[in-house]
C-alpha cells in the first residue's frame, strides 16, 4: 500500500459506548491497521496536539449534535474529510441522545435553565441534518461486523 489511509474518530453527545468497543477491536487489528491506517484524530487513542483538523480520508463520528459549537465543529470535520461515517444510532437517528426532543412542556420547562447555562440547541440533531452523511453504521452501541466491513471497504479503495 503506497499510503495509509488518514482515519479520523470523534465523539459529540453520547455514550461513546462505541469507541470503547472500537478500543476493544484494537486488541484484534492493532497491528494490521497500523501499517494502513494512520489515525489523525482520535482522542481515545493519541493527544491532540492542537485544535486545527488535519485532512482525512475517512471520519468516523458518534453521537448526535446537541450545540451550536458541535454543529460548527461536525461542519468543519465534513469540509476536511472525503467520507463522513455516522457511528451508532445517536448518530444515524439522533436517539437515545435526542430523549429531550419529546419531552412535554413541563419537563422542558424544568430543563430550560440548564439549556441556557451551557447554550444547547433547542432540539437534539442527527448527523444528516447539518452536514451530509455518506454512511451509516447503526446500533446502540454500533455494529461491530458493519464497522469492520466499512473499515475494509475504505482500506481497499485508498
Ligand atoms: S448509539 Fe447507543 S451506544 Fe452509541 S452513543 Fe448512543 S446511546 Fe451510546
Amino acid at each position: 500500500m503506497d499510503k495509509k489511509l488518514r482515519v479520523g474518530w470523534f465523539s459529540f453527545t453520547c455514550c461513546e459506548d462505541s469507541t470503547i468497543l472500537f478500543i476493544e477491536l484494537l486488541n484484534q487489528h492493532y497491528q494490521d491497521w497500523l501499517k494502513k491506517i494512520d489515525f489523525v484524530h482520535a482522542r481515545a487513542l493519541r493527544r491532540e496536539t492542537n485544535g486545527e483538523l488535519q485532512k482525512m480520508d475517512v471520519a468516523f463520528v458518534e453521537g448526535a449534535i446537541s450545540s451550536d459549537r458541535q454543529e460548527e465543529k461536525l461542519k468543519k470535520i465534513r469540509e476536511k474529510t472525503n467520507i463522513l461515517i455516522a457511528v451508532g444510532s445517536c448518530a444515524c437517528v439522533g436517539s437515545p441522545s435526542n430523549q429531550r426532543n419529546f419531552f412535554n412542556r413541563e419537563n422542558l420547562d424544568e430543563i430550560k435553565p440548564i439549556l441556557d447555562k451551557f447554550k444547547y440547541k433547542e432540539k437534539v440533531l442527527k448527523l444528516s441534518e447539518v452536514v451530509k452523511v455518506d454512511e451509516l453504521i447503526p446500533g446502540c452501541p454500533m455494529n461491530e461486523e458493519i464497522f469492520l466491513r466499512m473499515m475494509e471497504k475504505y482500506l481497499e479503495i485508498s
